[in-house]
């Protein structure tokens, strides 16, 4: 991986007698569970509190806490007095020691952030969604934004650990490439990963937007978090990024996560698959500014993208501020989508249902107010445990961060699953 600053990959010699055989990827394994329990502890931890934590022997945790002092991803801060002796070191998540860029792709908008080792949004940008009809020159131009956003960010390049993608579906992970999303009618097999790449010459992941989302709400969940939710993510159509045991579900081609054709209103409009009512056309912004237009609450006849957005917020804030009519509008959307939410209650037996996406803020009160008593009181509700519904832990621009996230999560997150496929 170009660019990359710390290469994982040395041995943990005294790990090797725990499990009683050479894995090399224990070593590995061991420095992200130490760097997760540090991330973790913004305040800092000593390292007897993180062998507690970690299960760890004081030998490997020393051992990995000299490695990541030297990589430069934790420092060093002050001393804690615990009684006699020496006092012990206090280590922090060093937020300069690594960045990420993420990149979310929406049929109008591509936003750009550059996000920093602690999660912190350093710097962002935004451009109109190329549509050029050839690739070539939509990959130019999201790399000139990438470079000048390094740029004036003013972060060192070298700390640029890569870029993570999010995108509308269907996406091909393997090959990173864009496949024919309905809202990007431009965009064909494009392939982003190796283009973008090359054009940055920073290593590149691509990921489903929803899935990033997901990401993102585990990368910055508290140890407290539920870490079994689905994400509904609220944009120009409606997509469900889901975790299940603190693993995001992504299915056998990446595309896992889209409820849209679940029917909520056997008298709803026409969706594109040819029945009437399915949840990811019936709630969307342009469904709901379709129907305030035909009952006369909102003016004009929705057209493209920029009209649908200016007009889903003039509804919505007629909504907000008491409008009956309008008010109606948004609320039979949430029954509809409350029996979407049922339905993956259900299925998942999750406790947590997160909303968030470019156009959820703007309706989340209604929404919130309405869905949850619908989904409490619905005899078709399954589990008896409560369900949580939430708001994203990242209020704008979730799928940009979440995308930076992929960077970091596929760096930095302990996966036992790995360490059993790396030991084959
Ligand atoms: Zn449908």
């Amino acid at each position: 991986m170009p660019g990359r600053v710390w290469t994982p990959g040395a041995r943990e010699d005294d790990e090797v007698v725990l499990t009683g055989s050479n894995l090399p990827a224990v070593g590995e394994y061991n420095q992200t569970v130490v760097l997760d329990a540090i991330r973790r502890h913004p305040d800092g931890s000593t390292r007897s509190k993180l062998a507690t934590a970690t299960g760890l022997s004081s030998m490997t945790v020393a051992n990995v806490c000299r490695r990541l002092l030297a990589s430069g991803l934790i420092e060093e801060h002050g001393t804690r007095v615990s009684g006699p002796g020496k006092p012990p070191g206090i280590l922090r998540l060093n937020p300069a020691g690594g960045f990420s860029i993420g990149v979310h792709i929406d049929p109008a908008v591509v936003t750009y952030v550059v996000v920093d080792l602690a999660g912190e949004v350093r710097d962002h940008t935004r451009s109109g969604t190329p549509s050029a009809q050839d690739p070539a020159s939509v990959i130019d131009e999201m790399g000139r934004s990438i470079n000048a956003l390094i740029e004036t960010s003013g972060v060192d390049r070298s700390r640029v650990l890569g870029i993570g993608i999010a995108t509308p579906g269907p996406v091909n992970i393997a090959d990173g490439i864009v496949l024919n999303p309905p809202m990007l009618p431009h965009w064909h097999r494009v392939p982003l990963r190796t283009a973008l790449s090359a054009a940055t010459g920073l290593p590149v992941l691509l990921e489903k937007d929803v899935t990033a989302a997901a990401v993102a709400e585990l990368w910055y969940a508290d140890a407290a978090d539920s870490r079994d939710f689905a994400f509904m993510y609220y944009g120009t159509g409606l997509g469900t990024g889901i975790a299940v045991g603190g693993e995001v579900v992504r299915g056998v081609s990446s595309n896992a996560g889209d409820p849209g054709h679940m029917t909520v209103d056997p008298n709803g409009p026409e969706c594109v698959c040819g029945r009437r009512g399915c949840v990811g056309y019936s709630t969307t912004p342009r469904a709901l500014v379709e129907r305030a237009q035909r009952e006369g609450i909102v003016p004009g006849a929705a057209a493209g993208i920029p009209e649908v957005d200016a007009a889903f917020t003039a509804l919505a804030a007629l909504a907000r501020a008491g409008d009956a009519a309008a008010y109606a509008v948004v609320a039979d959307a949430a029954r509809q989508l409350a029996r979407a939410v049922v339905v993956l209650v259900n299925l998942l037996d999750i406790e947590r249902v997160i909303f968030g996406g470019p156009f959820w803020s703007r309706i989340a009160s209604i929404v919130l107010d309405v869905l949850p008593s619908v989904v409490r009181s619905d005899p078709a509700l399954v589990p008896p445990h409560d369900v949580r519904f939430t708001e994203s832990v990242i209020p704008v621009d979730v799928a940009a961060v979440g995308a930076a996230t992929l960077v970091f999560d596929s760096t930095f997150s302990p996966r036992a699953s790995t360490l059993l496929i790396s030991a084959g």
